[in-house]
């Protein structure tokens, strides 16, 4: 009997009950009875034992892994993350890329065409993520920032910025290389930059990824895809962030999964 549950106290005095009258039944010499009711408690201990089990069976299975709840009982699901490695370049692909990884595919494309590039090591809303050179003279010729938002839209603070950064450092070219939507400011901007400012979303970036020569394409994409490539970075420490739930609020939040280590939190 030592399958019995430890939340179903019931349970218990009810077989203890059929044992006591069991017993009890052999002592006043009624064995047809005793052996009856026997039977009657192995079927009550049988379909017991088989409804814990299915039950158990369905809080499973909803579940990825019952070991990681364990680890962090705050820390929620992620978004669904598909296992299977991509084997072709899409704009989606693009948009489903972590935005370390993203600057990553940015900076590579540069790379693969021939120019050299600096990163600046600048976190996830900082101002500028690298620097072009010119093939031969080697000069400073273009500042890219990389941004993939995929929650809200590009601000047009983020094209003045860029701008200002062409303007003082008397750069040929300012580009964004985003994922996500601009805003209709960002828009409205594009339409008269003061200075060579623009702009390339996915659907470009997906062109300018298909003038590279075909195994060039196929040996990007391995990189890029190598790892954890959707699930954001945190830009503190360079971890990765994980979805959790805060206690007193209920709400969801991006959290570091450094923590306590690295405290960053993104919503
Ligand atoms: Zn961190």
């Amino acid at each position: 009997m030592g399958r019995r549950k430890r939340k179903e106290p019931l349970d218990e005095q009810a077989v203890f009950a059929m044992i006591v009258c069991i017993a009890a039944l052999f002592y006043f010499n009624r064995p047809g009875l005793a052996l009856l009711l026997v039977v009657a408690l192995f079927a009550v201990v049988y379909f017991k034992t088989q409804k814990s089990i299915d039950s158990e069976n369905n809080k499973t299975k909803p579940q990825a892994s019952s070991r990681r709840k364990k680890q962090n009982a705050i820390t929620r699901a992620t978004p669904p993350i598909s296992l299977d490695k991509p084997t072709e370049w899409s704009q989606e692909l693009i948009a489903d890329l972590d935005w370390r990884v993203f600057e990553k595919l940015c900076l590579n494309i540069w790379r693969l065409k021939g120019f050299s590039v600096e990163e600046t090591g600048s976190g996830a809303d900082g101002g500028v993520d690298f620097y072009i050179y010119a093939k031969e003279t080697k000069r400073k010729i273009g500042v890219v920032q990389c941004k993939s938002w995929s929650k809200r839209q590009i601000d047009v603070k983020v094209m003045r910025e860029l701008q200002g950064v062409v303007a003082s450092e008397q750069l040929k070219l300012g580009l964004l290389m985003y994922s996500g939507v601009l805003s209709k400011g960002s828009n409205e901007f594009m339409k008269k930059p003061a200075v060579n400012i623009k702009a390339q979303g996915g659907a470009d970036i997906l062109d300018e990824i298909a003038k590279l020569p075909q195994q060039v394409q196929n040996d990007l994409l391995k990189e890029i895809t190598a790892g954890d490539y959707q699930k954001p970075s945190c830009p503190k420490c360079d971890s990765k962030l994980v979805r959790r739930t805060a206690k007193k609020t209920g709400k969801e939040f991006w959290g570091c999964e450094n923590f306590p280590k690295c405290r960053y939190t993104m919503h």
